[in-house]
């Protein structure tokens, strides 16, 4: 390892697997382009960051762990450490508890000014996720200024600028009625229901909310904005969110792995997250057995959890589809009654052995939408999934169900017009038939006409090379942090 003094920053990822893994990327970016890092995170999720420490030793990159335990917190699952483990309405008492590590971070900050010449010294910054808005205060604290990574697209950070302002949107009284959204560059509403999973905006006494309006308002005084996105994807929103801010906004994305923007086709695993349930070569051997754009890859991220009637639909309507599929079903956590979730139709893996493959648990996902046969993906439209999807040139049917979701499905649908729309909400049931149509759509004339994703994909790709819009805002992003030791010293 390199031992000669580079500027050091403190990257504090929030643990869902949705937050985290975009900015472990952007850590290796930013100690790629010569800055010491050191990754918080607490004892459970130690192994989440393995992969890039490995990685680290090997290329010579300063990066460094630093764990600190959680304390428990009443009303939370004893030693619950990630929000995975969670069902829905506990999750911002899980994001509230993290206000435990504020002390902690302190106290090796002081130790950091003591460490010998060879240590990372003290940051010169904090990076972190946009639901730790409490470092914000952290890093006044201790005299350093504090950058919010965005996970989520520029189009979503416009609206969830724009809610936070204008709360609290009481005139809309019924869940489908529409909240209009002010100052974001398109007039757009949406549906009550989707707003409140967005930001909880209409209860003012909610604890929630209360916790999401401070997030938010300390987010705003940050010293600059990281967003996981593009120019070329999302310029009129990257440029919006710099007006409102009035602070820095580097857009760094696609963060994906590197291997990712290499060939089209690939035979090693590229693993996003967790170890996978299935066989690498079981999945390979699969997918080269199908023909060129002709199977249709089903999955909803790390969180979301079907219920069988919704299971039941999509089983049907696959099966009258008559079309290639592989579809990843996750079990439900143990907050969740299990005969209620999950559960496949009887019968139904049988009679389609010969079209589909069915992965129970963690799908390598990366793998899969790499390789020729996908045609389509029906995705939750996670921001992750979202770009992973668009880096590799695959259609979407939409079905968004939660928090920024409902935003990314309207930005594929209507404006970078690259999805066809399923259905939206976590509860909702599609109906089998428009299951059928959407899957016929995507893998046939109009998935043609689709292609026009590979843009997207060639211009994702350009972004992040040598010289692309993501790779030179790495750049000025590191170049600025580098200016502070000069400040601070
Ligand atoms: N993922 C995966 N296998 C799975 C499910 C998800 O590799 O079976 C990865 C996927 O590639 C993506 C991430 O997990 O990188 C999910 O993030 P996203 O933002 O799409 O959704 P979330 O999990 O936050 O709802």
């Amino acid at each position: 390892v390199n031992m000669e003094k580079k500027p050091h920053v403190l990257v504090f990822p929030f643990p869902a697997q949705g937050h985290m893994i975009s900015l472990l990327d952007l850590t290796h970016a930013l100690a790629s382009h010569g800055l010491s890092v050191t990754v918080l995170t607490t004892p459970r999720n130690q192994s989440l960051l393995s992969p890039l420490l490995q990685r680290a030793s090997s290329e010579g990159l300063r990066i460094q762990p630093l764990i600190i335990p959680l304390p428990p917190t009443e009303g939370l699952p004893l030693g619950c450490e990630n929000m995975a483990q969670l069902p829905y309405h506990l999750i911002p008492l899980f994001m509230d508890s993290f206000k435990e590590l504020a002390h902690p971070i302190e106290d090796w900050f002081q130790q950091q000014k003591q460490s010998s010449d060879y240590g990372f010294g003290p940051p010169v910054c904090i990076i972190s996720d946009l639901v730790l808005g409490w470092t914000q205060n952290t890093a006044a604290k201790l005299g350093i200024p504090r950058i919010v990574y965005h996970p989520s697209g520029a189009f979503a950070v416009s609206v969830i600028y724009s809610l936070w302002k204008y709360l609290p949107h009481e005139e809309v009284s019924s869940d489908n009625d529409t909240v209009h959204i002010p100052e974001v560059p398109h007039p757009v509403s949406f549906p009550k229901y989707q707003i409140s999973r967005l930001a909880r905006a209409y209860k003012r006494s909610d604890p929630v909310s209360e916790f999401m309006r401070c997030s938010m308002n300390l987010n705003v005084k940050s010293w600059g904005t990281i967003i996981n996105t593009f120019y070329d994807l999302e310029a009129l929103y990257i440029d919006h969110v710099q007006g409102v801010s009035g602070r820095p906004v580097w857009s760094v994305g696609p963060l994906l792995p590197p291997a990712l923007f290499e060939a089209k086709q690939r035979r090693t695993m590229i693993e996003r997250g967790k170890p996978t349930s299935i066989d690498d070569s079981v999945c390979l051997q699969w997918l080269e057995s199908r023909k060129e754009k002709s199977v249709i890859y089903i999955c909803f991220g790390s969180q979301a959890c079907l219920s069988n009637k919704q299971i039941e639909e999509i089983a049907t309507g696959l099966e009258a589809s008559e079309e290639s599929f592989i579809w990843v079903i996750r079990d439900p956590p143990s907050s969740m009654p299990a005969d209620e979730y999950g559960v496949i139709p009887q019968g139904f893996e049988d009679r389609m052995k010969r079209r589909g493959l069915i992965i129970r648990g963690w799908a390598p996902q990366l793998l899969i939408l790499s390789h020729p046969s996908v045609g389509g993906f029906l995705t939750h439209c996670g921001w992750n999934s979202t770009l992973e999807s668009i880096t590799l040139g695959i259609p979407l049917i939409t079905w968004p169900m939660n928090a920024d979701q409902y935003i990314n499905a309207l930005l594929l649908v209507d404006y970078l017009k690259v999805g066809v729309r399923l259905c939206e909400g976590a509860t909702t049931v599609p109906s089998r038939d428009d299951l059928r149509i959407a899957v016929k759509r995507l893998l046939g004339r109009e998935g043609e006409e689709m292609r026009r994703i590979e843009e997207l994909r060639r211009a994702a790709k350009r972004a992040v090379q040598e010289g692309g819009s993501s790779y030179k805002n790495v750049e000025d992003c590191v170049s600025e942090i580098k200016k502070l030791i000069v400040q601070l010293n």
